[in-house]
C-alpha cells in the first residue's frame, strides 16, 4: 500500500466513524427483547436488593429497577411479561448434582419410598417382568432406614423374583448397592473375592456375599454393567434438562464421574449445546484420578462457554454416614471399632496429595467429597500443603458435603478460603438418624450452615441429585427450617444452625456461582449478567417457612429464553 492510499484509507475511516456517530446520536435507546414487569424482584445484588422490573437484550440483563425506569427499554418487538407481583429470583445454581444419573433415575424403578423390605423386593420383581433381555435393573435409591427392622437388604430377598435379570440397585446415597445372584455371577464376585481397597463385600455367616457392596466394592460390579449408548445419554440428558427447567434450576455443577463416563456424558452435553438444546448451564468435574487429561491440553478452571465448562476435578476422601463409610476421628457411636473408610483414591494418602498438587499446578479446581470429620481434616491438610508449596492464588478449593466438622477445622476452612459445597436437604434426611450413629456432640456440627457463615466461610448450595430431589424449594425449606423428614423436629434439628431465607437463596445463587468462578456472569439479577431468572408461585420471604417446600416455579428463563412455563407445559425445554 502506498502512502497516499494509506492517507485515503484513514480519511474514509474517519468519515465512516463520523457518520456512524451522528446516526447513533439520532437513534433512540435500543429496545429490549424481554421485559418482566410488575414483579417483586429479589436480586441477590447487595447494591440494589429489590426491584419491580428487569429488561433483557439477547441473553443479558440490561436494566433492573422500577417499572417506570425499565419501561424506556420497551420497543415494538419487546416481549413483555406481567409478573402480577410474583417473586422473581435469579435462576438456581445447583452446585453439586449427578446430572445424567438423575436423568437415569427419572426412568428407573423407584425404591426410595418403599416402606418395607418386602415392598422393596416387590417393586424390583415387577420391574423384572418388563425388563428386556440383556438389560439390567439399576439405580433405585433404596433407603433401608425407612424399614423395620432397618437392615441392609440381601440377594435372597430378590433372587426368586428376578431370576436371570441382573439387578444392581443403589442405596440412595450411592455408597452402597445390592446385587442379585445373576449380577454377582456377571461380575465374577464369589466367596473367594477379596475386598478391594476402600470397599467392602458384605458376607453372611458362611462367608458368601450377601449381594450388598460398599463403596469401592461397587466398582467391580460397575465394570460388568454395559455402558450407556450415546443415544441413551442424549435421551437421559433431555429428560433431565426438562426436569431441571421445571424446577427453576438454570445451572448445575456436574459431579458425576465413574469409570470415565464423564467424558461420554460431556460428549452428549457438547452435542446438545451445538444443537441449541442445552437449556441449563453445566460445569463438569471429571475424576481427579484423570487430572492429566485436562492438564495436558491446557484446560484450566472454568474453561468453556457460558453453557458448558470444564476445568474442575471431583475427588473422594471417604464414603457416607448412611453406609457407615464416612471417615471419623472416633468410632461410630453405634458400631464401636468402626471409624469409617477412606476412599480407594486416597489409599495411600500420599498418592492423593501428589495428584492434588499437580492438578493445582495445572490450574484445575479441586472439588473433594468429604463427609466424616477426619476425612474433611485430611483434605484441609492437603489444601494447606498446596498453598504452602505453590503460594497464594484464587483457587476456590471446595469440600463437597462438609457434613461433619471437627471443632478445630472451622477456622482452617476459613483461612484456606475453602468453599463449603453443601446440600441442605441431606440435613433433614440424615437428621432422622444421625445422632444415633455419631452421638449428640458430633451431630451438633452436622451441616453446620450457621457456624460456617459465622466463620466467614462461603456456602454453595445444591442437592446431590439424584441422592436428594433436584427441587431447590426443598433445599431452601431444609436450610431455613431444619425440620427432619420424619416430622420429629418441627422447630428444627439443631435449630441454631438454621439460615434466613435470604441467606439460603444467596448460597443457592451467588454462592454457587462463586464456587464455579462465575460470579461476574451470573448469580444475581444485575445489569450485564446472563438473564437466568425464575418466577415463583409464592413469596418465600413472606410465607411461613414450613410452606416453602410447596412453592412452585411458574416460569424459568435461561439467557432470556423461556424454558419452562407452568401455563404452557409443552416441551419448550427442547426449543432451540
Ligand atoms: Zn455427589
Amino acid at each position: 500500500m502506498t502512502k497516499a492510499n494509506v492517507r485515503q484509507l484513514v480519511v474514509s475511516l474517519a468519515l465512516v466513524v463520523a457518520v456512524f456517530h451522528a446516526q447513533s446520536q439520532a437513534q433512540s435507546k435500543p429496545a429490549a427483547d424481554l421485559i418482566i414487569q410488575h414483579a417483586k424482584i429479589w436480586t441477590v445484588d447487595a447494591a440494589n436488593p429489590t426491584a419491580q422490573a428487569v429488561a433483557v437484550m439477547r441473553d443479558r440483563i440490561v436494566a433492573v429497577g422500577g417499572d417506570a425506569d425499565v419501561e424506556s427499554w420497551r420497543g415494538p418487538q419487546t416481549r413483555v411479561i406481567d409478573a402480577a407481583e410474583k417473586l422473581v429470583l435469579p435462576g438456581f445454581n445447583d452446585a453439586h448434582c449427578h446430572f445424567l444419573s438423575g436423568g437415569f433415575q427419572l426412568d428407573a424403578v423407584d425404591l426410595n419410598d418403599a416402606t418395607s423390605a418386602a415392598e422393596f423386593a416387590r417393586r424390583i420383581g415387577e420391574r423384572a417382568k418388563i425388563t428386556p433381555k440383556g438389560e439390567w435393573i439399576l439405580a433405585g435409591n433404596w433407603d433401608e432406614t425407612k424399614w423395620t427392622p432397618a437392615e441392609f437388604p440381601t440377594k435372597e430377598l430378590i433372587d426368586p423374583l428376578t431370576q436371570d435379570v441382573p439387578v444392581f440397585v443403589s442405596r440412595y446415597d450411592g455408597h452402597m448397592g445390592l446385587a442379585n445372584s445373576a449380577a454377582l455371577r456377571a461380575a465374577g464376585i464369589t466367596a473367594q473375592t477379596v475386598d478391594p481397597p476402600g470397599g467392602v463385600i458384605l458376607r453372611d455367616a458362611k462367608g458368601n456375599p450377601t449381594g450388598a457392596l460398599k463403596d469401592a466394592a461397587q466398582d467391580v460390579m460397575l465394570k460388568a454393567i454395559p455402558s450407556l449408548t450415546t443415544e441413551q445419554r442424549l435421551h437421559l440428558a433431555l429428560r433431565a434438562l426438562a426436569h431441571a427447567a421445571s424446577l427453576g434450576v438454570t445451572s448445575c455443577q456436574n459431579m458425576d464421574n465413574g469409570d470415565n463416563q464423564t467424558y461420554d456424558d460431556l460428549k452428549a452435553f457438547s452435542q446438545l449445546q451445538e444443537q441449541g438444546k442445552l437449556t441449563m448451564r453445566l460445569y463438569v468435574a471429571p475424576s481427579i484420578v484423570d487430572w492429566e487429561d485436562q492438564a495436558k491440553i491446557g484446560v484450566r478452571h472454568a474453561f468453556g462457554s457460558s453453557f458448558l465448562r470444564i476445568g474442575a476435578l471431583k475427588g473422594y476422601a471417604d464414603g457416607s454416614l448412611g453406609a457407615r463409610t464416612a471417615y471419623f476421628f472416633e468410632p461410630f457411636t453405634d458400631t464401636p471399632g468402626n471409624r469409617g473408610l477412606l476412599s480407594g483414591q486416597i489409599q495411600p494418602p500420599s498418592l492423593m496429595r501428589d495428584r492434588m498438587l499437580k492438578a493445582d499446578a495445572a490450574g484445575l479446581q479441586l472439588c473433594t467429597h468429604a463427609i466424616g470429620d477426619q476425612g474433611i481434616s485430611i483434605i484441609l491438610d492437603f489444601y494447606a500443603d498446596i498453598v504452602k508449596e505453590h503460594g497464594p492464588a484464587d483457587r476456590r478449593f471446595r469440600i463437597e458435603h462438609a457434613q461433619h466438622m471437627a471443632v478445630k477445622d472451622f477456622d482452617r476452612f476459613a483461612q484456606l478460603a475453602v468453599i463449603a459445597s453443601m446440600q441442605p436437604y441431606h440435613a433433614i434426611d440424615d437428621g432422622r438418624w444421625a445422632e444415633k450413629r455419631i452421638g449428640h456432640d458430633r451431630a451438633s456440627r452436622t451441616y453446620a450452615f450457621r457456624t460456617f457463615l459465622d466463620h466467614g466461610v462461603r456456602l454453595a448450595f445444591g442437592t446431590d441429585w439424584p441422592v436428594a430431589p433436584l427441587n431447590p424449594m426443598l433445599g431452601l425449606y431444609a436450610a431455613v427450617t431444619r425440620a427432619t423428614l420424619d416430622g420429629k423436629n418441627p422447630g428444627g434439628w439443631f435449630p441454631e444452625q438454621k439460615l434466613t431465607v435470604a441467606e439460603a437463596v444467596r448460597a443457592y445463587t451467588m454462592g454457587s456461582a462463586y464456587a464455579e468462578f462465575q460470579e461476574i456472569e451470573k448469580g444475581s439479577i444485575t445489569p450485564g449478567k446472563l438473564a437466568d431468572m425464575v418466577i415463583l408461585s409464592d413469596d418465600i420471604f413472606a410465607i411461613e417457612p414450613a410452606k416453602i417446600r410447596d412453592v412452585k416455579v411458574q416460569k424459568t428463563f435461561v439467557g432470556g429464553k423461556l424454558v419452562w412455563d407452568v401455563d404452557n407445559v409443552e416441551p419448550q425445554a427442547q426449543q432451540k
